[in-house]
């Protein structure tokens, strides 16, 4: 079996063996503030830094899901309003999100292929944050390191926030343009869903202790107090902790994971713009994702392509939202081996031409 879903989505063959691992040490019933736990997490924490490039003076967490992250910056960092830019359904979620908890927050949606307009987006007075999806999952598009850059020159106070669940731990993310990130590891980490990584720089830990929020279970204040002792605030995920470490302890850095999924994109996109039956969603170079590969068509010619796919054991991800019937994605992400792209392409070259 063949999965290109962007996620949830194929896990390392080697999370078969942790698994294992994992049962065999013990580790499935350790207390969560004993000396194992606390010695894992740090072990953990510092593989992150090594392997994704944190920057040392960068706080991460871990949550129950990308989706927590939203409620967590909406409790503990938003006291006004926050504003967000999207151009897809996942960044439209969180503002939806976001607006329910906190009615002031405001939204400025952007075209598919447009490239965010830096100096004219209007930022209103006390805002507390920005937030950004660096790789819109829904259609494939992403935000650059060089927009970010933009935007936290342009914009000083407010926190910059980027939603990069589909792209960590597989694009070689500039943590320090951006004052807040958050992922899932169902993505690109390649593990089984059911936990969140959230990293905050030193800016943002000053901001949520001066907030000082306390009224819920994952305020900010908390997981920083408990995590100062490599701890969390509540019994987590201790299964998907050990296997996000054991994947850390044996992936390579992030700089050679990014160019050999920028080769694999190059190579996708190319494919797909020869090709007659079909065109890519996004037809801006710029704003393609790195990740996410979103391939357009008649409706009738997607959901064909998709039943036969899966008549030979090949698993595209569904069209979400407005194209959810005229297109399909294929996932980037690193734990799909290179040989299951060739199958595909054969795939598709021996149906389509
Ligand atoms: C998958 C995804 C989410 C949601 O992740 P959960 O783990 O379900 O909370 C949020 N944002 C983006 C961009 C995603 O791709």
């Amino acid at each position: 079996m063949l999965n290109f879903y962007p996620g949830p989505s194929q896990v390392y063959p080697e999370v078969r063996d942790y698994l294992t691992m994992a049962y065999d040490e013990g580790m499935l019933s350790i207390p969560h503030r004993g000396e194992r736990f606390v010695q894992m997490m740090r072990d953990l924490v510092g593989l992150m830094r090594n392997r994704l490039n944190i920057p040392q003076d960068y706080y991460i967490f871990f949550t129950s899901s990308a989706t927590e992250c939203w409620e967590i910056l909406a409790q503990s960092l938003t006291p006004h309003k926050s504003l967000h830019l999207y151009n897809g359904a996942f960044g439209e979620k969180w503002y939806q999100y976001a607006k329910r908890l906190r009615p002031d927050c405001y939204g400025q949606a952007f075209g598919l292929e447009e490239v965010l307009d830096v100096p004219n987006i209007p930022v209103e007075e006390d805002t507390d944050l920005i937030c950004v999806t660096q790789t819109e999952t829904s259609n494939g598009t992403h935000v650059s390191m060089n927009t970010l850059l933009k935007l936290q020159n342009q914009f000083k106070d407010p926190l910059l926030a980027v939603d990069a669940t589909s792209s960590m731990a597989g694009a070689n993310l500039k943590f320090i343009r951006a004052d807040i990130w958050f992922a899932s590891v169902q993505k690109c980490f390649g593990l089984p869903a059911g936990m969140g990584v959230l990293v905050c720089s030193p800016r943002t830990i000053q901001r949520a202790k001066g907030l000082n929020d306390r009224r819920y279970y994952n305020s900010l204040v908390f997981l920083h107090e408990k995590m100062l002792n490599y701890q969390t605030a509540y019994t987590p995920n201790v299964l998907n902790l050990y296997l996000l470490k054991k994947v850390m302890e044996h992936r390579p850095l992030i700089k050679t994971i990014d160019q050999q999924l920028v080769q694999r994109a190059q190579d996708l996109y190319t494919f797909f713009e020869e090709l007659t039956e079909m065109q890519l969603l996004v037809e801006n170079p710029e704003v393609r994702s790195l990740t996410v590969v979103s391939v357009k068509g008649p409706d009738r010619w997607i959901a064909e392509a998709k039943r036969i796919a899966a008549t030979q054991g090949i698993t595209l991800g569904n069209g979400y939202g407005p194209w959810a019937k005229n297109t399909f994605r294929i996932a980037n992400f690193p734990a799909i081996a290179d040989s299951d792209y060739e199958v595909l392409r054969n795939f598709i070259s021996n149906h389509y031409h």
